[in-house]
């Protein structure tokens, strides 16, 4: 039982329960400041640490190539972006910053792109796939983030040896979502979430999640994220704040946004409660906190999550993969990164689990 005082006032005293919230529930926890939003983060760290342990797993993050053919209002690579120097990383490249994963322990890689369709980019991923695992003894647990696919090249992936997929719904909201995608044809929301329940049934661990701040969201909404997450029972789970990039049709909003500070502590409030409402499941800290706040992915690992992806893809194309504004990391290369994640995983009192997968205890459950 979690007791919460919203806005401070001891007279505003709810009891809740820590794993039936319901959406009334979310609204005011997402609501709490002071000694309530203390208890809220304190609640969210015991129960982190009684299921998962202060443990943090490692995902390398290959951002293999910007291209993509959908043209999502928010993002820095949307095709219609002209100004974006387009990449692809060599097969090469990408073996060989897989290898770099599995030689530092990392575990675990997710290979990343723009949404491409087609039978080239299909063998290609699958050729990859397999060339990956020879190169690592198949020691390396492989995600997926490559967008909205048909069932039969999912099927091909998976049975080529990427055991998880990553695809945001970005909001439960299908209002919301048609309001930042454009209407034609290719973004649609029932796809999304019928692309989702694919991944499953082929076999894959699972893994979505939501932007928090963005124009036009309500504190309903999350909190219908955060139900929509409960009651879809994923196994990983992504939650950033959205950032806007200068060069999408999205940026005309800005002034409509919440400031960054308030967005930094409604995604570590997200997190937390996700952590109440969903015990067991993997939660990362994503690098989107990190740009709004140079400590904002320990914070969120203070609160609730337990996954951190270190960006290792080769430097020299980073600054291409840009999805907002001032993306962390552009400059630096893997080595880099890994030894500031070393130290910064150290204050949070966590220990990085070297070596292994890291599924989703809820996903062995
Ligand atoms: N193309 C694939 C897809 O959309 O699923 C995978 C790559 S896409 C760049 C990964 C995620 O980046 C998106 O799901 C979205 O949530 C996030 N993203 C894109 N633009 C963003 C922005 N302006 N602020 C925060 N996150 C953003
Ligand atoms: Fe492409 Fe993904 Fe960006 Fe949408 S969010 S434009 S699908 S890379």
């Amino acid at each position: 039982m979690i007791r919460v005082k919203r806005n401070n006032d001891n007279s505003d005293i709810m009891k809740l329960s820590t794993d039936i919230l319901d959406r009334r529930n979310i609204i005011d926890l997402l609501a709490t400041e002071g000694d309530a939003r203390k208890t809220l983060f304190e609640t969210a760290a015991n129960v982190r640490r009684e299921n998962v342990g202060n443990i943090v797993y490692f995902r390398g993050l290959i951002e293999f190539s910007n291209r993509c053919h959908k043209n999502c209002l928010y993002c820095g690579i949307r095709s219609g972006n002209r100004k974006v120097l387009r990449y692809n990383l060599s097969d090469d490249e990408i073996v060989n910053a897989a290898m770099f994963a599995n030689d530092n322990g990392y575990g675990s890689i997710v290979l990343q792109s723009g949404e491409l369709k087609g039978m080239q980019f299909t063998k290609r991923i699958e050729k990859l796939l397999k060339r990956i695992h020879i190169a690592t003894n198949d020691k390396l647990r492989i995600t997926l983030s490559c967008g909205e696919q048909d069932r039969e090249v999912y099927k091909r992936w998976f049975d080529s040896g990427a055991k998880r997929y990553l695809m945001r719904i970005e909001t439960s909201n299908q209002i919301l979502y048609a309001r930042l995608h454009p209407g034609d044809g290719k973004h649609s929301f029932k796809e999304r979430i019928n692309c989702l329940n694919i991944l499953r049934e082929t076999g894959f661990q699972t893994g979505t999640g939501v932007m928090i701040g963005l124009p036009f969201q309500t504190t309903g909404d999350l909190a219908d994220d955060l139900l929509f997450l409960k009651n879809n029972d994923v196994v990983m789970i992504g939650m950033g704040p959205y950032l806007e990039h200068m060069d999408t049709p999205l940026y005309r909003y800005r002034s409509q946004l919440i400031p960054p500070e308030e967005r930094l502590d409604l995604t570590l409030k997200m997190i937390a409660i996700l952590r109440i409402m969903m015990k067991d499941v993997n939660i990362a800290a994503t690098t989107a906190l990190q740009t709004i706040d140079k400590l904002g992915r320990e914070k969120a690992i203070m609160v609730g999550a337990n996954v951190i992806m270190p960006n290792i893809t080769p430097g020299l194309y980073r600054n291409d993969y840009s999805l907002y504004d001032n993306k962390p990391c552009t400059d630096e290369n893997p080595e880099d990164c890994k030894t500031c994640l070393e130290a910064r995983i150290a204050i949070t009192g966590n220990t990085i689990a070297y070596g292994e997968w890291g599924d989703s205890a809820h996903y062995s459950s």
